[in-house]
């Protein structure tokens, strides 16, 4: 592989800013090597017509030596895309959007620094995974748990940051997240809300602090560096309850969520249940082959005969109550005689007291154990498997989720995809996500799958919809779509950006904002 320089700096100067930056962070972690920076390429990247390339890579372990790094950086003009771990596989993993820039890493800043079990929360830096999260509280005892999104190897800051979500009632990472630390692009650390107080008590149970409230602007942005994050966690439950209620027609659809939404309505269900079409609870379970070895999108009957051979519902909603037991069986009779309205529904719950833990991949993310049962996905289609998400919003109407469907499952399967998908319930909001399943290895797979998502964000938005998440391909196309009044909103983002960051250092591209200095580069759309 060719090195890449980053944009506009000659190789003389590349070298001097890395010899700089070995002194800021130590030799040892600076990576410029073709090997060292093969796992800061997005391994699921969409064909040759995109290019991610990190021209180095540092791994800072303090907030002094990220404040150095930056120092170097803004010094010689050169772009830092930060990530946690680097592992937002699907969206880019580490990959940065402006080919050239060199990925500022932050997995060896991975302390645990505080965790309150009274009031139930930690205080992270962004190499604690989610996995690391739930050892360390396993291991010192607390009765608190995680909130683990699909993949567990993943950070708590990036995660949040991006604003994923998980499966438990703590499920909505953004609005569970409680104080920051951010180092600015002047380099100056900012403790936002009542961080603000030195020394104070209460940075991680209040959020907005003082005056104006800062920390949504550092999510699905590039104005700072969060260096350390608030956590709330949810104390562990006296009981638990996991159901799994199987429909059989693609038409349930609508029931479902007309009858979900009064339940999360009324904090009957307090979870981020989950509605999984059959392919994707299936690909759970095994590849494809086993039930279908044709090319394209699995036939109907197919799809009907794998169904009844796995005895899964072509859509399952997992949901899950916590709390004592009195409550849960209340709660429960509630939600089992709603849903046994629906013809031909399968009704199942298990349950679990003290200290019993479910043992399947996914019932683990609901019991707060974070799991990588998510990448059995990946074996679906055969080959190398990859994949790109394609995630609108859709309102929590039994109306919208049947038109999004149809839309994604129709446009799917012209350009030879299964529906491998399903929706997150909010409350007031459904997350439709679909992912296009491809063979990294194969000459056309990735490109017809970026060719895809491209129809699909179309489509969606001809229909009202935007979504909440985009791949680095799209983060220019994903932020055009919100164009009301000739996109207001991405020239405010615009406007914050060049005066946070006049030299355009920070994360240049990321979610379509593009500093002054970079703006010729927008593109892709
Ligand atoms: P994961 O936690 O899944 O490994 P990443 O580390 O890849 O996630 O982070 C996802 C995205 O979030 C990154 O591409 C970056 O844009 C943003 N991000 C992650 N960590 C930080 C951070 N500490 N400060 C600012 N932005 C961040």
């Amino acid at each position: 592989m060719n090195r890449v320089l980053p944009p506009g700096v000659s190789a003389a100067n590349f070298e001097r800013a890395l010899a700089a930056w070995a002194s800021a962070v130590g030799a040892a972690n600076v990576v410029s090597s073709p090997a060292g920076l093969a796992s800061y390429r997005d391994p699921f990247a969409l064909g040759k017509a995109f290019d991610f390339t990190t021209s180095a890579a540092l791994l800072p372990a303090s907030v002094d030596e990220i404040r150095a790094a930056l120092r170097v950086a803004t010094q010689f003009r050169i772009p830092l895309w930060t990530v946690s771990t680097g592992r937002n596989l699907a969206y880019g993993g580490a990959a940065p959007r402006l080919s050239g820039s060199v990925v500022l890493d932050l997995q060896r800043m991975n302390h645990v620094i505080h965790v309150d079990e009274t009031l139930a929360y930690a205080l992270v830096e962004p190499g604690v995974s989610y996995f690391d999260l739930h050892t360390y509280l396993r291991d010192k005892g607390y009765r608190l748990w995680v909130d683990p999104p699909a993949a567990g190897w993943g950070s708590v800051i990036g995660n949040t940051l991006e604003r994923g979500f998980g499966y438990t009632s703590y499920g909505d990472h953004a609005a569970t997240q409680c104080g920051m630390e951010v180092v600015l692009a002047n380099g100056d650390v900012v403790r936002t809300g009542m961080g603000g107080i030195d020394p104070g008590t209460s940075w991680q149970v209040y959020k907005p602090g003082y005056g104006p409230s800062f920390d949504a602007m550092f999510m699905q942005s590039n104005f700072g560096i969060v260096t350390k994050m608030g956590v709330w966690l949810m104390p562990a439950p006296p009981a638990y309850l996991l159901g799994e209620f199987q429909f059989r027609n693609e038409s349930d659809l609508e029931t479902i969520v007309e009858t979900l939404r009064p339940l999360q309505l009324d904090e009957t269900i307090r979870n981020h249940a989950v509605i999984e079409g059959a392919i994707r609870r299936a690909a759970g379970l095994a590849p494809r082959s086993q039930y279908y070895d044709g090319a394209g999108p699995m036939p109907e009957s197919a799809v009907v005969a794998m169904m009844n051979r796995l005895r899964i519902g072509r859509w399952n909603l997992h949901f899950a109550l916590y709390g004592n037991e009195d409550v849960i069986n209340a709660q429960y009779a509630s939600v089992h005689r709603a849903f046994a309205r629906v013809p031909g529904a399968v009704l199942s719950a298990a349950r679990y007291t003290g200290d019993a833990q479910p043992t399947g991949g996914g019932d683990r993310n609901l019991a707060g154990i974070p799991a990588m049962s998510a990448f059995r996905m990946l074996d679906w289609r055969g080959g190398s498997g990859a994949h790109v998400d394609f995630s609108p919003v859709c309102p929590a109407t039994g109306r919208d989720a049947m038109r999004q469907y149809t839309l994604v499952k129709s446009r799917a399967a012209e350009y030879g995809f299964d529906y491998y998908g399903g929706f997150t319930a909010g409350t007031r909001h459904l997350h439709h996500i679909f992912a296009a399943i491809f063979d990294r290895d194969d000459p056309k797979q990735p490109e017809i799958a970026g060719d895809l998502l491209r129809a699909l964000m179309s489509d969606a938005r001809a229909a009202g919809y935007g979504e909440y998440r985009a791949h680095l391909a799209y983060m220019d196309f994903a932020a055009a779509q919100y164009s009301f009044n000739d996109g207001a909103m991405l020239r405010l983002s615009e406007t914050v950006k060049d005066a946070l960051d006049p030299a355009g250092i920070l994360s240049p591209g990321k979610q379509g904002i593009w500093p002054r200095a970079w703006r010729d580069k927008r593109g892709y759309t």
